[in-house]
């Protein structure tokens, strides 16, 4: 058991294209930086690197991910890897885990970029092994080069379906289906058409799945998954003009060893509402996110700012341009001179977001149907359906009160994987506003650590320690 206390002007929470990014133009501007990461290795999601002695594909992404990583400790930037942020308050203080030892940092200003998971939503049959997001299945085959599946069947929402796609049939899956709830792809191609500046980004995409073509059901959803030890087969559904599965439209896809299921991302907010961090609800933009102003990043907290997916999912160009804003802010709040950053290809960035959002339509009634009584909706505490119904019924009318009456959301997720769906079931069945319904309470530690940890994490922070 250790504990290191580090004082230091900006605290950066995320190492992927918005953390970099903001400490590299925080770094330049004369701050010393420390940034955080949980991965064993900075990059995020997007410019995710291969861990040491993996042998990834070397991507054009892995590529600019490493030059952007070796701008920023070229630029003094301290990059701490395999470190959990599980606590924070708004002095501020920021703790976190490395193995079986605390580090704390008392920074001037604080930048979140906590970036986004995997937004998924319960059926009957999503616990079976096999199932699993894209974005896990992606990190199977491109850092640790092992396939989900040899028969893999992709569904849900979103470009990231096409890209996972293109990706496991390069590492060598048959992708029986990719199942795209959007009715056509008529509105993307009509939207990047807009977008010149982004063509070669649209052909590297659509290139590796033109072949899939003949495999892609538009307009329809994942209604079940059966199997005895291990998924063995999928059944679809297409939406019918109500937004419901048309229990008469369905087809079983049999032999298959792999679902992967997702409806896009939601931003990770847990250490920043430890913060007070104020939050909005766009469930277009993932749901529940970080309110910032656009021009500095700035939330509503002093001294703490924000960039990229953690303030609404958008991709990683905005999170890169964000980052920027944000850095050079925190910069001046910690009393350097700095500039503003680039607003207007912030705002450029967003529009091809905007687009994107536009073109993929959700199926949330559709989602919030799915469920049985049986179904488990929350995995880490095993609650079913039937039991939020009935808390439900008792008077619980927000996650705060579901969390309380069932445990729901309470387990070691802390509600990142049962939060959309939960949302979702009671907008369908009880006519909840999900924005109303809220987002999962964070308590501190916000990440299952161990107590060793916090309690020497804690002493560390004390001021004169
Ligand atoms: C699973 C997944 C896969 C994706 N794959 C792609 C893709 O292939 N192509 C694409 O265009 N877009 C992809 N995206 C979208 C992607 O999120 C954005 O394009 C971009 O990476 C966003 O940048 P960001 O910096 O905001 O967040 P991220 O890149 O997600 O970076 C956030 C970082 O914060 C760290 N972090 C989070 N919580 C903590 C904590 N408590 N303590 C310490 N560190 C923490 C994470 O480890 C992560 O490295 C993916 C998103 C997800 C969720």
């Amino acid at each position: 058991m250790s504990a290191t206390r580090i004082d230091c002007d900006i605290c950066i929470v995320g190492g992927g294209p918005a953390g970099l990014s903001a400490a590299l133009a925080a770094a330049k501007a004369g701050a010393t930086v420390h940034l955080l990461d949980l991965f064993e290795r900075p990059g995020g999601q997007y410019f995710m690197q291969p861990a040491a002695g993996a042998h990834g594909p070397a991507r054009r992404q892995i590529a600019a991910g490493g030059r952007l990583i070796a701008a920023a400790r070229a630029a003094g930037v301290t990059v701490h890897e395999n470190a959990e942020v599980f606590g924070a308050y708004a002095d501020p203080v920021i703790y976190a885990r490395v193995g079986e030892s605390a580090l704390t940092l008392r920074p001037k200003a604080v930048v979140i970029a906590t970036g986004a998971h995997d937004r998924v939503a319960p059926f009957p049959g999503w616990t079976l092994p096999g199932v699993m997001t894209p974005g896990a299945g992606q990190r199977l085959a491109k850092l640790h080069g092992t396939l989900p599946g040899r028969r893999v069947v992709l569904a849900g929402c979103g470009p990231f379906l096409m890209v996972v796609a293109g990706q496991l049939r390069a590492a060598g899956c048959d992708v029986l289906r990719v199942v795209e709830a959007t009715p056509s792809p008529r509105a993307l191609l009509a939207g990047i058409a807009r977008h010149p500046a982004r063509w070669g980004e649209a052909l590297r995409l659509l290139t590796p799945v033109a072949p899939l073509a003949g495999r892609f059901r538009f307009g329809a959803v994942v209604t079940a998954a059966a199997g005895d030890d291990h998924v063995r087969s999928v059944t679809i559904a297409r939406l019918g003009a109500d937004g419901l599965p048309d229990e008469r439209a369905r087809e079983t896809i049999a032999d298959v060893d792999a679902l992967l299921v997702g409806h896009g991302f939601r931003p990770s907010i847990e250490v920043p509402r430890l913060l007070g961090c104020a939050i909005d609800f766009d469930q277009d933009a993932g749901g529940h996110h970080l309110r910032i102003d656009r021009a500095t990043g700035a939330t509503s907290v002093p001294g703490i700012f924000a960039a990229g997916e953690v303030t609404g999912v958008a991709g990683a160009r905005p999170a890169l341009a964000a980052g920027t804003i944000a850095g050079l802010a925190a910069a001046r709040h910690a009393g350097f001179a700095a500039g503003k950053g680039d607003e207007r290809a912030l705002a450029r960035a967003l529009d091809f977001a905007l687009m994107l959002r536009r073109a993929y339509r959700v199926p949330y009634r559709a989602l919030g149907r799915l469920p049985r009584p049986e179904t488990v909706l929350c995995r880490c505490e095993e609650i079913d359906a039937a039991t939020v119904a009935a808390a439900h019924a008792d008077g619980a009318r927000d996650a705060a009160g579901i969390k309380l009456w069932t445990r729901a959301g309470m387990g070691p997720c802390q509600g990142r994987g049962c939060g959309f769906g939960l949302g979702l079931q009671l907008a369908e069945t009880a006519g909840l506003d999900p924005a109303a319904f809220g987002a999962n309470p964070s308590r501190f530690p916000a990440r299952p650590v161990p107590l060793s940890v916090v309690a020497d994490a804690l002493a560390a922070g004390e001021d004169g320690a």
